[in-house]
């Protein structure tokens, strides 16, 4: 184990993920999570060496500052608070206000603050995460690292949308784009894998997990997502609809549904869920698929289609590709949706390697696509070594 140990913590609204990592590594040293938080149920568990202990939060406690003070105790009980360097946040939304990671000060921490009014869910969340880990470790650099980073070098061309330049100064309706954590670290990841400069490097990142988008990244930068002002935009997902027409919106309105009861639809009914009214993990629709469950097969031949066309869209803002990259639960492990897409792909000449792409998964990186193809590749994501990372360099 190395000196620089890095405090990664995900803090939502009534959970909280943490991992005590090493940063150069990338081992985790203690990990957990709680959840629950807010109700009499709040509980934690976490792992030291593989052993796992769980824990009932007390009824009525803050445990958001509860969960971290068992986190303190953990450092201080395994010896490692000399290790510790560093505390790296996980922030959902960055806005246009940050395009990189930033050490955290009161005047950083009230801007993560105003960003609610984009990202009401998270932000408000992460504050209390930031909160409560600034008086735990007062002594500590704490460092936001944004989902939305990444995507802040998009042109405008890309992150504007076709509607009333007021919307976007009144409100600052555009694209964001999420993910980016996760697309910037395969996006390096690959570049590593071709041996070639990042700045050199031209690859479309597909992360598909319950979340699902895809990057277009040239000479190392992001310059189209599929997500969009919210992470609803773009592909179908887990339970999410993604694109579609939004006259929908009004026509439910108009039949008398309540705007939370339309978004409801969307975000949570919709995607791999709604359309195979059967599930939402892809384990069990490829199975159902197999045995000839109607809505699962439609479902998975619909995520495919659309993965597959978003890819050909992005061929556009890039001037050559280098390689497509699958990472996310989806992306990492399930054959059949790599092979799917690629066979909607075979305008471009892809074909998967059945051998090759039975071998790329449960973390495994490689090549999935025969040589006579051009390449595609399976890359795990680790969006926590990039925290860790990032908030080691600030330290
Ligand atoms: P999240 O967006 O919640 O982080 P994940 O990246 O963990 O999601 O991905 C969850 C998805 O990955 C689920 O649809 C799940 O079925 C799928 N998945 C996980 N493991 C496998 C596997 N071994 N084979 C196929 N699909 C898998």
């Amino acid at each position: 184990m190395s000196d620089a140990l890095v405090l990664v913590i995900n803090s939502g609204s009534s959970s909280l993920k943490f991992a005590l990592m090493d940063a150069q590594t990338g081992d985790a040293v203690i990990s957990g999570a709680g959840e629950c938080f807010g109700r009499d149920d709040a509980r934690m568990s976490w792992k030291v060496d593989g052993e796992k202990t769980e824990k009932t939060l007390s009824a009525g406690s803050n445990h958001h500052q509860e969960a971290m003070d068992i986190i303190v105790g953990l450092i201080e009980s395994n010896q490692l608070s000399d290790k510790l360097q560093a505390v790296g946040h996980r922030v959902v939304h960055g806005g246009e206000t940050f395009s990189q990671a930033t050490l955290i000060d009161d005047a950083v921490l009230g801007q993560i603050d105003a960003l609610k009014a984009l990202a009401p869910l998270h932000n408000p969340a992460h504050v209390v995460g930031i909160k409560a880990a600034r008086q735990a470790f007062p002594s500590l650099p704490q460092v936001a690292v944004f989902d939305t980073a990444f995507h802040q070098t998009m042109p405008e061309k890309a992150y504007h949308y076709a509607i009333s330049r007021q919307l976007y100064n009144d409100y600052g309706i555009r694209r964001y784009g999420f993910h980016g954590t996760s697309h910037y670290f395969v996006s390096r990841e690959a570049a590593k894998w071709l041996n070639q400069a990042p700045e050199q490097t031209n690859v479309i990142t597909v992360h598909l997990g319950n979340g699902a988008s895809l990057c277009a990244v040239k000479d190392g930068q992001s310059v189209d997502t599929s997500m969009g002002f919210t992470p609803l935009a773009g592909l179908m997902m887990g339970t999410r609809c993604g694109d579609i027409d939004p006259s929908i919106l009004e026509f439910l309105s108009k039949k008398g549904l309540s705007t939370d009861e339309i978004h409801h639809e969307l975000i949570d009914k919709a995607g791999l869920l709604g359309v195979s009214e059967l599930t939402n993990d892809c384990r069990g629709l490829v199975d159902a698929a197999e045995q000839g469950h109607k809505g699962a097969q439609l479902a998975l031949e619909m995520f495919a289609y659309r993965v597959a066309k978003y890819i050909a869209s992005y061929m556009v803002p890039l001037s050559r590709l280098d390689a497509i990259v699958f990472t996310g639960g989806i992306g990492e492990n399930s054959l059949p949706v790599r092979e799917m897409i690629l066979k909607e792909l075979a305008i471009f000449g892809y074909q998967a390697d059945a051998e090759a792409n039975a071998a790329a998964r449960f973390g495994a990186a490689g090549q999935i696509t025969t040589q006579a193809s051009p390449l595609a590749l399976v890359i795990p994501t680790n969006e926590e070594l990039v925290i860790a990372q990032q908030a080691m360099a600030m330290a």
